[in-house]
């Protein structure tokens, strides 16, 4: 028998792209390659990973105690990460040569292409990994190479394989200038990181019944391959807590709501609101009469109305992190409302919860145009131009409006049917499994 190729994954250093690494490395493993997952000193040291059986390595991005929180700015962040990293990279390559256990393959995130440099000087197969959804990837991909136009204010544009959009649609870094200069941001990282050629292969964290048309398009630039949902199908496996312990009190609560009946709450593991934000969330769940669990991270919490945090718990419950598959897939959740990270989205989706889609910038926006406009999954909010808020009587419209209205019955059999379609693309012979079969045995014979 050739022997089986051996895996390097490298995710962007963040919770957000090393979770859903993490599970594809896990079905590799599970397919008979051998994985490890190369983190940063300081995300191993704060993401608690149990990554059993995909192995753990770490490298350094330049700022092993604090990560990015410790860098005088972003711009210095992303120049240490490509030095730092790229030196750490090839040192860890080479030592595993040394060790007679050589990886073979590199599995990138697309927002790391420097690694791709580094995988390639010594040999090893590379291919991409995109965390983000193919209509979005395909928005930056057109925007940088001038295929698409960003609209202009009052103007609408269709994207290659998209419904018709207007300007708050697009992921946001489309409009941060920086993306057209030498200036390292988060917006030329975004732009540029599809710089493939037309055979290089690139996985996306998606599945083809969900963005069948937008893959398609995507297709007559770079080797699309869909293998997700990278979401554990089992809310108990889900590998990456945080140090912050998740919080058993919120699972007890749920327990006593009746099926349907509680709206969840979470704008990720980033994302910051105004306090005037705050506090028109937290009166238009108020106002919505429905029972509510409300994630408000550690650092948000000052942002909160004092009397909010007094009120008794019966009907709505805050709590700093909570185990969100397992909240997700508990039959007294009935909705999601959500920031829309792709992570959020495609939990929601594999476990058929339907969405109050509120995306604030980067990515979110555009997944939410996709829960209203292409899914059918859910109702986005509305920001009203003179506060640049969204007011609490939108929030309470919104919730009834996935909780109770007209619609919320073909929502939820929408969310249903992407449900199963999630599920069956990863089964035995689905088009992700399908696709990650493929993969495995290209490979295993480059490894030979
Ligand atoms: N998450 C969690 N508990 C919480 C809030 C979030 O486990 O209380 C997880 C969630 O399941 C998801 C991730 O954190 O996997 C957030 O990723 P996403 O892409 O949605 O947003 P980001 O944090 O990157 O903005």
């Amino acid at each position: 028998m050739s022997p089986a190729g051996n895996v390097l994954l490298l995710p962007w250093p963040a919770l957000g792209h090393l979770s859903p690494m993490l599970q594809f490395g896990q079905r590799l493993v599970a397919k008979g390659l051998t994985a490890t997952i190369v983190t940063t000193r300081y995300i191993n040291k704060i993401a608690d990973l149990q990554a059993d059986p995909v192995a753990v390595a770490t490298i350094s991005d330049g700022f092993d105690e604090g990560g990015f929180y410790s860098a005088a700015n972003l711009e210095e962040y992303l120049r240490t990460l490509v030095e730092v990293g790229s030196r750490t990279l090839s040192e860890l390559i080479e030592e595993r040569a040394a060790a007679a256990a050589p990886f073979t393959c590199m599995v990138y995130d697309t927002f790391t292409p420097w690694a791709a440099d580094v995988a390639k000087r010594h040999g090893l197969l590379t291919v991409a990994f995109s965390t983000q959804s193919c209509a979005v990837s395909a928005i930056y991909y057109y925007v940088n190479k001038g295929i698409l136009e960003v609209p202009k204010e009052g103007e609408k544009a269709a994207p290659e394989g998209m419904p018709e959009m207007v300007r708050s649609d697009f992921p946001s870094f489309v409009f941060d200038e920086s993306r057209k200069g030498s200036q390292l941001t988060m917006a030329t990282v975004a732009l540029n990181q599809f710089n493939v050629k037309k055979d290089d292969l690139v996985l996306f964290n998606s599945f083809d019944e969900l963005e069948n048309k937008v893959t398609e398009s995507l297709k007559k630039y770079m080797r699309v391959t869909n293998i997700g949902p990278c979401v554990p199908l089992s809310a108990a496996s889900y590998g990456v807590p945080f140090t912050e312990v998740a919080d058993e009190t919120c699972m007890r609560w749920l327990d006593g709501n009746p099926a349907g009946s509680t709206v969840y709450v979470s704008f990720g593991s980033i994302a910051s609101l105004s306090t005037a934000q705050m506090s028109e969330l937290a009166a238009g769940l108020e106002a919505s009469g429905k029972r509510f669990l409300w994630v408000v991270r550690s650092e948000e919490r000052n942002k909160l109305p004092p009397e909010f945090l007094q009120r008794p718990p019966e009907r709505g419950l805050v709590v700093r992190w909570c185990p969100q598959l397992r909240v997700l897939s508990h039959p007294a959740v009935g909705c999601f409302l959500t920031h829309c990270g792709w992570n959020s989205t495609l939990e929601a989706l594999s476990f058929g919860v339907p969405m109050v889609a509120f995306g604030l910038w980067s990515d979110q926006p555009t997944d939410a145009k996709c829960v209203e406009d292409v899914w059918g999954v859910g109702v986005r909010v509305r920001t009203a131009a003179e506060t640049g808020l969204v007011a609490r009587e939108e929030i309470e419209r919104c919730v009834r409006a996935v909780m109770e209205g007209e619609r919320s019955e073909e929502m939820r059999r929408n969310s249903r049917r992407l449900k199963d379609s999630a599920r069956k693309a990863l089964s035995k012979g689905g088009s992700s499994d399908t696709n990650i079969d493929e993969l495995v045995a290209f490979v295993n014979r480059k490894a030979a």
